[in-house]
């Protein structure tokens, strides 16, 4: 499928970085900052009215709602959004995640790296991202791509590695920006053995040195009732106006754990999607309102579809994690021989690449 088999993670800055630059390349500007506060039909019943929290008014026809987990736009549109029952245990996923942005006392980069990393192997030793399982929980160490990523986001002279793991329920809530402490004490407890800072455990202990960043969350999902409504004052119709249309994408639309790092691709293949629908809609002379009003649907309809697919794969990926914890149960040697199997890879492959649901 690819001649890039292998993973690679960049930082979500970077990307959006990336994104910014083609807006420019286009010559358009997003207008920041702007904060949508309010949503009514306008007065003439021709499109909406979203206000702005300096009092300016835009009026349009078409309202995307794009604006993350806890929507405006969707709030205003009397849209809910709940977390879709499915045949997963919920309480079995939703767990308390830790991630962390820091720096070590040593080198780690020979932990991380394949026990042969000979001459015939390119790739410098930095390249490697350590993802382990304990009977705690998970633990994964990814390097941030040394130096530009370090320096041009933290302005560190020194490398700084991602860290993420699962806080157990028995260990009890944690602050919401763990610091070191917290940060070492899981690392001694849930990452591989060489990297602990305990002596007892480890001959050549390592410490965590300096906490960039560090984010406490629990991974839920839920989805929007539907990503397309008709939005009109209650008496509109009979008027003969006829409102403006809503719609969402992104963490607007779905949101789920961020198990398999989907959230991002799928907000971004909503958009290119609906850019195209709505570009085809609006340089269609012919297309009246109903019609626009159907294509938009059947399209929102199959969105929706995706992320129900999109949150049970994180569900069940979150299930496989916590399956691969326990080394003594059979789920866990099941899941192991299956991970030998080529097929299974690629469809693993496929599915986290997003590839597998556009
Ligand atoms: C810890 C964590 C790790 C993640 N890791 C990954 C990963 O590895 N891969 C991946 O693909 N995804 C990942 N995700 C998910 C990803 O971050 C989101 O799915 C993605 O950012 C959604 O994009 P969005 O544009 O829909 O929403 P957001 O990124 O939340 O953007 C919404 C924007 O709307 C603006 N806004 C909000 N309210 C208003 C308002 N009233 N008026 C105007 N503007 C407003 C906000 O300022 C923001 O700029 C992760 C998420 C978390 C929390």
């Amino acid at each position: 499928y690819t001649k890039y088999p292998h993973g690679l993670i960049i930082s979500q800055s970077f990307t959006e970085r990336s994104l910014s630059k083609r807006i420019e390349e286009c010559s358009l500007r997003v207008l920041r900052p702007y904060e949508a506060v309010g949503m009514k039909e306008s007065e003439d019943g021709d499109g909406l009215d979203v206000s702005f929290n300096t009092g300016e008014v835009i009026n349009a026809k078409y309202v995307i709602g794009a604006d993350g987990a806890r929507s405006v736009i969707r709030g205003l549109s009397g849209i809910g959004f709940s977390d879709p029952q499915s045949q997963i245990d919920s309480a079995l996923v939703n767990q308390q995640v830790i991630l962390a942005d820091v720096s070590f006392t040593k080198d780690i980069s020979p932990i991380l790296s394949p026990i042969s990393t000979s001459d015939s192997d390119p790739k410098p030793l930095s390249f490697y991202t350590s993802f382990s399982f304990s009977p705690e929980g998970f633990f994964l160490t990814a390097p941030l791509g040394h130096p530009q990523v370090h320096s041009e986001i933290y302005g560190a002279s020194e490398p700084v590695y991602r860290i993420g793991f699962n806080v157990p329920l028995h260990r009890g809530e944690n602050p919401s920006h763990p610091g070191l402490e917290i940060l070492q004490e899981f690392t001694n407890r849930q990452a591989l053995v060489t990297m602990s800072s305990d002596p007892s455990q480890n001959p050549d202990p390592i410490s965590i040195k300096k906490v960039y960043w560090s984010t406490r969350f629990r991974t839920h999902s839920a989805v929007a009732d539907t990503f397309l409504k008709s939005v009109h004052g209650p008496e509109s119709k009979e008027q003969g106006k006829n409102g403006g249309i809503v719609m969402l994408v992104g963490d607007a639309a779905h949101i789920h754990s961020p198990a398999g790092g989907q959230g991002m691709n799928l907000a971004i293949r909503n958009a290119i999607d609906l850019g195209s629908v709505l570009a085809r809609l609006v340089t269609t002379p012919s297309s009246d309102d109903d019609s626009g009003f159907g294509i938009l649907e059947e399209f929102m309809k199959e969105r929706h579809g995706r992320a129900m697919k999109q949150i049970e794969m994180t569900k069940r990926f979150m299930w496989f994690m916590r399956a691969l914890m326990n080394p003594f149960s059979i789920t866990y040697w099941v899941i192991y021989f299956l991970g030998m199997i080529p097929l299974m890879k690629r469809t693993l492959a496929w599915q986290l690449s997003g590839l597998g649901n556009k």
